[in-house]
């Protein structure tokens, strides 16, 4: 029976992520006043927590890591037992490209098929918590269906924006779930203007990527996991496939966290952080290889990875200075090379991997051919997505 004990939130208060200003996390809240950049949750993570007091072992979703998350009234959780995913080994894969200790993370076993799951758990949950009527998104895909789940759960409407190209399995599963779905012509930025349009008495809580701070604290619950399972020892290299960022963001955010609270050293090695992205939509790896002083005015082209199909991610500093913190990289990935690792994904291991999963390998493949990548070190692979959804794409393509 998962009876999951409640615990008390450390929640203490937000503060904005360019200046720091402190913001009240006990009312809602949206970007910061002061900068208008993201909001993100501080805890009190002075007070002697173990983790065998920190984490309800018992409860096998990302909720175990209950002290460490915003919500403060069990009452209101709203959960399809998302998160606690398996982190597998892959001998084959990497036995044939010589590698020591390959892992992959996957995602794609989460409600609703991609880690999508766990924000819009957090962000839903938080919502009913704080007494909102109903919630609306802008999405490339994952999130809107997420979204749509997660209101549907928790009885309160949902708005879904969705660009009009996005594969049929993406808006059917929207309408499922019952939620109003509005098709706009570009991408998600294009739908993000209509978000506004939509919601311009401020009705609704817009839970776009980083436009409210708890979507972040999900995501964040990743690295909590990575650390439990690898018994705290945290890989080399982790590849994380960044659109919006919030996965990036909150797996490092996750990391400091557990060196304030004790359970990593405050000189343990993290990893470097690789984002990934396509090479159809990569404002970061513009803005990183310093051909854009930002990405406010990148023109980003569809991809297969529609979760990467992000041009103006709100998140960009906050990605770099990960990057930077981490020394970490950023590689962009074609689409021919995402179905050629769906494909070796799929024949070596038997996964059926997103592309943006699929790009997470490939990226590994190049660093590994340019000699930033080691043989010797451990490398931890995030497949955000199953390829379920995406069949409309790639039908076909399994063989060259
Ligand atoms: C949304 C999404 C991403 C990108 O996640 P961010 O948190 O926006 O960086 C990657 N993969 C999949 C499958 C997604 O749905
Ligand atoms: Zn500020």
């Amino acid at each position: 029976m998962l009876v999951a004990t409640p615990s008390v939130s450390r929640l203490r208060a937000l503060h904005c992520s360019a200046c720091g200003t402190a913001y009240s996390a006990f009312d809602l809240q949206r970007v910061s006043a002061c900068c208008a950049v993201p909001l993100v949750a501080d805890y009190d993570t002075a007070g002697p927590l173990t983790p065998a007091d920190g984490i309800n072992t018992a409860d096998a979703s990302m909720w175990r890591y209950g002290a460490l998350l915003p919500l403060l009234d069990d009452q209101y959780k709203v959960t399809l037992g998302e998160g606690f995913t398996p982190i597998l080994p892959l001998p084959r894969l990497g036995a044939l490209h010589g590698l020591n200790s390959l892992l992959l993370k996957d995602e794609g076993q989460n409600p609703t098929g991609s880690f999508k799951a766990r924000g819009l758990s957090m962000a839903v949950s938080k919502a009913l918590e704080l007494g909102v009527a109903g919630c609306i998104i802008p999405t490339a895909g994952n999130a809107g269906v997420a979204l749509a789940a997660y209101c549907a759960r928790a009885g309160l409407p949902a708005t879904v924006v969705m660009p009009r190209h996005t594969p049929d399995a993406f808006k059917e599963e929207c309408y499922w779930y019952g939620a109003d779905v509005e098709l706009v012509d570009g991408l998600i930025s294009d739908c993000g203007a209509r978000v506004r349009q939509l919601n311009a008495a401020g009705a609704l809580l817009d839970v776009s990527t980083l436009k409210e701070p708890y979507r972040l604290e999900g995501k964040k619950t990743m690295g909590y996991e990575i650390a439990e399972q690898l018994g705290w020892q945290l890989p080399d290299v982790l590849l994380y496939p960044a659109g919006g960022g919030t996965g990036l963001i909150g797996i490092w955010k996750a990391f400091r966290e557990m060196q304030a609270l004790g359970w990593l050293a405050l000189d343990a090695k993290l990893p470097r952080m690789v984002a990934v992205q396509a090479e159809n939509c990569c404002p970061l790896l513009e803005t990183y290889a310093g051909r854009q002083p930002n990405c406010s005015h990148y023109q980003g082209r569809p991809t297969l990875a529609n979760g990467l199909a992000v041009p103006h991610p709100l998140g960009e500093a906050m990605m770099l200075q990960v990057l930077r913190e981490s020394q970490g990289t950023v590689v962009a990935i074609s689409e021919e090379g995402m179905l050629a690792g769906m494909r070796e994904l799929g024949q070596q291991e038997g996964l059926f991997v997103a592309p943006e999963g699929a790009a997470v390998w490939m990226a590994a493949r190049q660093l590994l051919a340019t000699g930033w990548l080691q043989h010797h070190e451990q490398i931890l692979l995030l497949n955000t997505g199953s390829a379920q959804k995406y069949l409309a794409n790639v039908q076909g393509r399994s063989r060259v």
